[in-house]
């Protein structure tokens, strides 16, 4: 889905895709990227960190 001007950055096109986490927008003109779910789900990246900090307790 494409939305005209939705840019809060810079007022570009923003595109609006969907991967294994839950949707996204990106801005075409400066690559800004939003989160459309950042409340709803936990964020890939504090998940690999629990991760990480669990190997290093185990070793
Ligand atoms: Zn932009």
């Amino acid at each position: 889905m494409l939305l005209l001007k939705s840019c809060p950055k810079c007022k570009g096109d923003v595109v609006e895709e969907r991967d294994h986490y839950g949707s996204y927008r990106q801005c075409l003109q400066c690559g800004c990227l939003r989160d459309m779910q950042t409340l709803a789900k936990p964020q890939p990246v504090s998940r690999r960190r629990e991760r990480r900090e669990f190997l290093a307790a185990a070793s």
